[in-house]
């Protein structure tokens, strides 16, 4: 079949797969995206035809003409989401039809074809069937699924492309605080600034990062982990870091966020624990919130917590904040109560340890 939302997976299994013990080596201190999986899928689309030619094969280099589209005009857009093992020896993903969903978004703003939910999800059943043996079997690992799509249609011109190429890669990862959970210090950029309105900032394309590097550099030099975007405008308002959104916990209880305004992109964590914290009472803002204020709220002491989340690290506290003005403490510096309840609630739902009132957890 080809062109509909069905298509079967062609599998064709690794004829060299890792040999088990190699592999049980890898993942059990595999870090963070530094070990890949034995197969990839792949699946085609072209102008006319749609999507066609769904396969699992062994993960390996893709040819490609130096004239294929993405490497001139950057058309490329990809997802971030983990698949975890239960304690019941299951294997859960963790709202995986919102990825989809998310990655026809940012196919919309990159004048991509939509790749159907059916097929995105499909695509991740597939290479979990095919490296289940790589899961880590550490209770606090997952396997990071990585989608993407790129135009490889071979053309030099500035228009869509008439061919794109969707790739799934898969790599065991580690927790992501080996060390215990530490409060990062973050670097407000007064030269760069993320996304404009209008501009891309919503969509998960490679571009964006790309851009952001710099900035991480630049706060790197100042003793910083990671870059925290004003907004492009005013230059006053929070809108989030480079790879996390960002949360605000008053001494009322109350929590903001920056809302959706289209420069921020819209986190699969950030949206549950809005879910989770109204569900427990709380009242949640989706409103701006400026630098000026935050500096004004942690130093009345309004402000008790700060933290950023995404898939990678779920929820990081905030313990330091710096810019050309000077630092922000935020209380001793350290990681907030309200902060790692929210996170631990997250977790356990993610991993099969609580309840899942909203049905968030896919079994495959
Ligand atoms: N903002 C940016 C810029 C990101 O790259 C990510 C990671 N995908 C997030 C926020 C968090 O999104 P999610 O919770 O869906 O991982």
């Amino acid at each position: 079949m080809s062109g509909g939302d069905h298509l079967d997976f062609e599998i064709r299994p690794n004829p060299a797969p890792v040999a088990a013990a190699e592999r049980a080596a890898l993942i059990a201190n595999p870090g963070f995206g530094r070990i890949f999986t034995d197969h990839m899928v792949t699946i085609r689309w072209a102008d006319g035809k749609g999507w066609y030619d769904a396969r699992v094969e062994a993960r390996a280099p893709i040819p490609m003409d130096p004239a294929s589209a993405v490497l001139h005009y950057a058309q490329e857009i990809f997802e971030g989401l983990k698949a975890y093992p239960c304690d019941d020896g299951g294997v859960t993903m963790f709202r995986p039809d919102a990825n989809a969903r998310r990655f026809q978004e940012s196919a919309t703003r990159m004048a991509m074809p939509h790749l159907p939910e059916e097929l995105f999800i499909g695509s991740l059943h597939e290479i979990i069937k095919a490296d289940r043996g790589w899961l880590p079997t550490d209770a606090e690992g997952s396997l990071y699924l990585r989608p993407f799509m790129f135009a490889n249609e071979v053309f030099l011109g500035v228009r869509p492309a008439l061919e794109y190429l969707y790739v799934l890669i898969a790599s065991p990862v580690g927790p992501y605080f080996s060390g215990g959970i530490k409060p990062v210090t973050v670097w407000v950029s007064d030269v760069y600034t993320r996304a404009a309105p209008g501009g891309t900032g919503a969509a998960k394309c490679g571009g964006n990062y790309a851009a952001s590097l710099s900035a991480h550099a630049e706060a790197i030099e100042h003793g910083c982990d990671q870059v925290i975007y004003l907004d492009a405008v005013e230059r006053k308002y929070i809108d989030e870091l480079g790879g996390m959104n960002v949360f605000f916990v008053f001494d009322d209880g109350s929590i903001t966020t920056p809302p959706l305004t289209g420069t921020i992109l819209p986190g699969i964590t950030r949206d549950s624990l809005i879910t989770l914290a109204r569900d427990a009472g709380a009242d949640v803002r989706e409103e701006p919130y400026s630098l000026a204020q935050w500096r004004e709220d942690a130093a009345s002491g309004r402000l008790r917590e700060a933290f950023a989340c995404g898939t990678a690290a779920v929820v990081t506290p905030i313990g330091r904040v710096r810019s050309v003005e000077g630092e922000i403490v935020m209380g001793d510096g350290g990681s907030g109560a309200v902060t790692m309840k929210l996170r631990q609630q997250l977790v356990d739902i993610q991993r099969g340890r609580a309840e899942d009132p909203h049905g968030w957890v896919h079994r495959v």
